[in-house]
């Protein structure tokens, strides 16, 4: 069987890259903990030099996640963070980046705190208006950074058109597709340049490894991105490039079951009295439903929802007892966070309150327990709302 062809998605998440162990015959690909490689003499080696540069236990991961991207191949990094930062190397002085106003709270930081120092410009809007897109798309514009949905109000930009009209200004198209996972949306298929994903949440998928990754179309761009991870060294760790391979393995079945959790959860709160509104794309009334549709192969586990007013967020998340209170997402555990005083809590009042971060809204990454457990605890937790 040739693995490197791209077969059905669930057997690429277990065989693509996952050769065995040529020596041992291992099936799980082992963890190479090891900084450097004996060579047979000068200038002759096994294709293996020195472990930043190259590593087999991070390079079947990369050969994995480029198959299910569907992308020329990957690069592994130390965070979701160091992806972006590899990423943003394709910028110089002088440039323009057109970003999505809703990105995640880490990406804007990175954006405005430290590449605004190097002279790139940077125009953050709303990327589910394509006209304000183009408007904002300058002669000097090099990268559009996409997120869909997007944290914490699950707004979706449509993928397709946007690449469409920052190619024709030749412009690099990147998505972050950490909330999704390729099992739901694959962003080069729909026309963009480079995938990056926090490893860190579905993925990985236990809550128990931070890492990054960029897939990119270009034979030209993987190049690029490996010369950079290699020269800035922020690379995926063997024992997390492992921990992410292993996670990956059961992608499917995790996100399966996430998905009818996260779909029955999401109907759940629609229906209940104390719930002021549910922003979940999988609902008929949200206002991108046919491009969720379009766009994705299913709805995924990220909700948020308004209960009205803080102290009903507060009493809320006091009584949940099965749900975690905390920041991150897409692990096998279902974790609860409050936007406005966690994740976005450095965005000013009237400007979260604008972008509909308000102060009674709760975000939930719903897990794989029982569905009705987790109906339960939300319940009981809801009798605390007034
Ligand atoms: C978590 C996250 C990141 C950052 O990833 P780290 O692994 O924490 O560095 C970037 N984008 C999104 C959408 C995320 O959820």
């Amino acid at each position: 069987m040739r693995k490197e062809d791209s077969m059905g998605f669930s057997t690429d998440c277990i065989h693509a890259g996952n050769e065995p162990d040529p020596s041992t015959g291992a099936v799980a690909v082992p963890i190479y903990q090891t900084s450097t490689y004996v060579q047979e003499g000068l200038g002759q080696n096994k294709g293996w030099e020195y472990a930043r540069t190259q590593n087999p236990t991070r390079s079947a991961l990369e050969k994995n996640l480029a198959v299910l991207e569907g992308g020329a191949g990957a690069r592994a990094f130390a965070s979701g963070m160091a992806a972006i930062t590899a990423i943003s190397t394709l910028v110089k002085q002088g440039d323009h980046v057109v970003c999505s106003n809703m990105t995640y709270g880490g990406t804007y930081r990175y954006f405005t705190k430290i590449l605004a120092n190097y002279g790139v410009a940077f125009s953050f809007v709303d990327t589910a208006r394509p006209e304000d897109v183009e408007r904002a798309i300058r002669p000097e514009t090099r990268l559009l950074h996409l997120e869909s949905p997007t944290n914490p109000t699950m707004q979706l930009c449509d993928i397709a058109l946007l690449s469409e009209l920052a190619h024709r200004n030749g412009a690099v198209v990147v998505v972050d597709n950490t909330f999704c996972s390729p099992y739901l949306q694959k962003p080069l298929a729909l026309g963009a340049d480079i995938v990056m994903h926090s490893t860190t949440k579905f993925l990985g998928g236990h809550s128990d490894t931070v890492g990054g990754a960029a897939i990119a179309k270009s034979k030209e761009h993987v190049e690029w991105l490996g010369f950079v991870q290699n020269s800035s060294g922020a690379i995926l760790s063997p024992m997390d490039s492992w921990l992410v391979l292993r996670g990956i393995k059961t992608l499917v079945v995790r996100m399966e079951r996430h998905e009818k959790n996260g779909r029955a959860i999401a109907e759940h709160l629609a229906r209940h009295p104390k719930v002021k509104k549910v922003n979940y794309p999988g609902l008929p009334t949200h206002p991108q439903h046919a491009l969720a549709k379009k766009q994705m192969s299913g709805f995924g586990a990220m909700i948020s929802f308004d209960l009205g007013s803080f102290d009903n967020a507060k009493s809320f998340l006091a009584k949940v007892r099965l749900c975690s209170l905390g920041e991150s997402l897409g692990g096998v555990e279902t974790l609860i966070s409050h936007p406005a005083t966690m994740t976005h809590a450095s965005i000013p009042e009237e400007e979260r309150n604008r972008l509909g971060v308000t102060p009674g809204l709760v975000r939930i990454s719903v897990g794989i327990e029982d569905l009705e457990d987790l109906i339960a605890d939300l319940d009981q937790a809801l009798a605390a709302v007034r």
